[in-house]
């Protein structure tokens, strides 16, 4: 019983209309009422993405921008050290080729000459020795004797000071045994003023001391440029790649080795910067490079002076911006997005519930419409019901209007024998035998003794198999799934019912039948049951006009008509109809002896009587106070005598019951015959059947008499008689 639908109490169909409610017909796009949170978690993250993408465009072009104004500022300050280094050399230059033009070199004691030398040594720290020779190379005067011997000629620069007319800067050395680049070397020759040798002089220069501009420089790039934990190294390499001076010492002391591509293209290119990698640490650099004109040397040679600096020291203002811009986004997105979130919920919400008016004004406009439909389809129904004439017909319609209107798939009438539930009369409708052969199999007595007695005599269930199963019902041959029964009242009486099974759907027969399938079948049946009411009263007052009140039979009149009917029935199929007129014996004397009332009783017993003597098709009337015509279509002169025999016997051969004790009553019957052979009229033939009857009261009553033909009949008895 859990699956059963119970029983609706809903209100009328009609009884309650809805209040019509005003919803504006515009329709939401389909695309946002069908994935309105699909759409906006796509605009989101569609917004997501440009802002990510933006953000890490500007993070490129930002440190696209960083490196290259930190390269510029490399190349300035390289080109600026390369300045001041290649000034510096030059002005030692000068002051050795001054020296070499002066007059007081030659000529003055060597202690002079020393003091001289030592004074100008101490004019620069780069000076770390200066000496002069003779022609032959012996040293003349130097700074430090306890650096050189006495005798230089062997050496290098005093060779090439021979060749040389004015005063030259030599290659830089490199120490004899860790390859490291220690000094340059100035030299000068002393000529007389007739071009004659006479000596030489060289200056040399200490290398770290003539870097002093350069380790200003990357003092001042770190402190002003990048924090003091920049990691900012220079290198001055010669033309070969050889490296002559650094701020970190490498094993190799050849910069080629170390892979550097700005050492080969500052041979090539005045300045410029280039980011590349630092093998020797495997980082990343962004070097500057800058060439110095080292003036005066022989061979022409010029220096390169790289300046670089890890890129990830120039970066790092820049990572650490872009760092607290993301916790800044973060942020502000994070209750941005909180807040787009919370807008998209009060959205969909809101989307919701218009979607859900919308349905509730669709739903109330499908009701609206239904309704109509219904009463459209109950007055259609009104009117088919009204306008039949036939019980039988009035039921099989009343069928047919219920399952149609109810859009059942099948559909049982079943009506009672008098007060019981037994059925006398049962109609289906349907498309499936087997159904018709089911809805036959369900137990209507149990059912309608458990509900049609409760509330309004409906039963609606959602599942008939449910309740058959709960009730330990037949299982065999149930395809039925939801079901709907009503009573038919007439008269406050109920003398049937009508069943409705698999209200079918668009989708198919698993549907329910509703509160208004109940109602219309309500209306319908309530309809129905006036319609028989009112036929049934139609049928009583014809019965009453065509019918003798006293006895139940066919009046005066109505026998004449339906003697003139069947002898036009017998003429046309040229068959014998033979007419019998009763007439009782005495019964003035029963009136003057019982009274009327018994009189009446003996009437009614007669009547009784000759309708259970005649046949199917033969005709009783009551033409007279205690006389009585019989039409007995198909029966000839052969047969009439038997016939008029039995009605006779079956008054006469049997007393009647009165409340005074038993009452022989008799009966004179005078019968004749209409046959084609013997044409007669209607007329003529019933004064046959009253001289047939005369014949008998005169010849002492309780008889029978026929007359076969007119001619037989004397036609002056005939007019006595009559
Ligand atoms: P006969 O044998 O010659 O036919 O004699 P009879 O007495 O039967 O015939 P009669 O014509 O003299 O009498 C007929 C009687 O039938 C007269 C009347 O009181 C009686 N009668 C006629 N109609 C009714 C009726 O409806 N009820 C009763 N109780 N009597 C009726
Ligand atoms: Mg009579
Ligand atoms: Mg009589």
């Amino acid at each position: 019983m859990e699956n059963q639908t119970p029983i609706a109490k809903t209100p009328s169909v009609f009884g309650h209309a809805p209040s019509l409610i005003s919803v504006t017909t515009n329709r939401f796009p389909v695309w946002m009422s069908r994935h309105p949170i699909q759409w906006l978690v796509s605009v989101a993250a569609l917004i997501a993405l440009l802002t990510l993408l933006c953000l890490g465009w500007i993070a490129y072009t930002v440190q696209h921008g960083l490196i290259q104004s930190s390269g510029e500022r490399l190349v300035q300050a390289a080109t600026h050290a390369a300045q001041q280094l290649d000034s510096s050399i030059l002005e030692r230059y000068r002051d050795i080729q001054l020296l070499s033009t002066t007059p007081m070199v030659q000529g003055q004691s060597p202690e002079a000459l020393k003091a001289y030398l030592r004074r100008l040594a101490r004019s620069h720290p780069a000076y770390r020795w200066i000496g002069v020779t003779d022609s032959q190379g012996k040293i003349i005067a130097s700074t430090d004797p306890s650096l050189d011997s006495p005798d230089q000629s062997r050496h290098l620069w005093v060779q090439q000071a021979r060749t040389l007319t004015d005063a030259n800067i030599l290659d830089a050395q490199t120490g004899e045994t860790s390859g490291e680049t220690l000094a340059i070397t100035i030299v000068a020759p002393l000529h007389s003023p007739d071009r004659k040798f006479l000596g030489a002089i060289s200056a040399v220069l200490d290398i770290p001391s003539l870097m002093t501009p350069l380790n200003t420089t990357v003092d001042t790039l770190k402190s002003s440029e990048w924090t003091g934990k920049s990691h900012v190294e220079y290198h001055v390499v010669n033309k070969n790649g050889d490296l002559v001076a650094s701020s970190t010492v490498y094993e190799g002391g050849n910069l080629k080795q170390l892979g550097l591509p700005s050492a080969a293209l500052v041979k090539q290119q005045e300045r410029g910067f280039i980011e590349e990698t630092d093998l020797h640490r495997g980082i990343s650099v962004i070097t500057a490079y800058a060439q110095v004109a080292v003036a005066n040397t022989a061979p022409p040679q010029s220096w390169g002076i790289l300046i670089h600096i890890d890129r990830e020291n120039v970066l790092t203002p820049i990572r650490s911006f872009l760092k607290e811009l993301s916790v800044l986004a973060i942020l502000i997105l994070l209750p941005l997005l909180g807040l787009v979130l919370g807008m998209t919920k009060t959205l969909h919400e809101e989307l919701s519930a218009t979607k859900r008016e919308f349905q509730r004004a669709s739903d109330a406009e499908t009701v609206l419409r239904k309704r109509t439909e219904t009463l459209h389809a109950l007055i259609v129904a009104a009117q088919c019901l009204a306008a039949e004439q036939h019980i039988d017909g009035l039921l099989r319609q009343l069928l047919h209007l219920a399952k149609q209107n109810t859009g059942a798939r099948y559909a049982a009438l079943v009506i009672y024998e008098g007060n019981t539930h037994a059925s006398i009369q049962f109609l289906t409708a349907g498309t499936d035998e087997a159904a018709a052969h089911a809805i036959r199999l369900i137990p209507f007595s149990q059912i309608t003794q458990e509900f049609l007695r409760q509330g309004n005599g409906v039963i609606r269930l959602a599942h008939l198999r449910a309740h058959w199963d709960a009730s330990e019902l037949p299982q065999e041959h149930a395809p039925l799934t939801s079901f709907l029964g009503v009573q038919i009242r007439c008269h406050d009486q109920s003398f049937g019912h009508l069943s409705l099974a698999n209200k079918a759907t668009p989708h198919g027969d698993k549907g329910e039948f509703s509160a208004m399938d109940e109602q219309l079948l309500i209306t319908l049946v309530a309809q129905a049951g006036t319609a028989i009411q009112n036929l049934q009263l139609l049928h009583d007052s014809k019965q009453q006009a065509r019918h003798d009140s006293l006895t139940g039979l066919l009046n005066h009149s109505t026998t004449l008509t339906v003697l003139t009917q069947e002898l036009l029935r017998a003429e046309r199929s040229r068959q014998p109809l033979a007419i019998l007129i009763a007439d009782l014996d005495h019964f003035k004397q029963v009136n003057d002896t019982y009274g009327h009332l018994i009189g009446d009783l003996v009437l009614r017993e007669t009547a009784k009587r000759l309708r259970e003597a005649s046949r199917l098709y033969d005709l009783v009337g009551r033409i007279g106070g205690e006389e009585f015509l019989i039409v007995v279509p198909n029966c000839d002169l052969d047969a009439l005598r038997e016939c008029a025999e039995r009605f006779r016997s079956s008054i006469s051969n049997q007393p009647f019951e009165t409340q005074n004790g038993p009452l022989a009553v008799t009966v004179s019957i005078g019968a004749t015959v209409w046959s084609s052979e013997h044409p007669v009229s209607q007329d003529l033939l019933r004064k046959m059947a009253d001289y047939a009857l005369y014949r008998v009261k005169h010849n002492g009553r309780n008889g029978v008499d026929i007359v076969p033909h007119p001619q037989v009949v004397e036609m002056n008895e005939m007019r006595k008689t009559a």
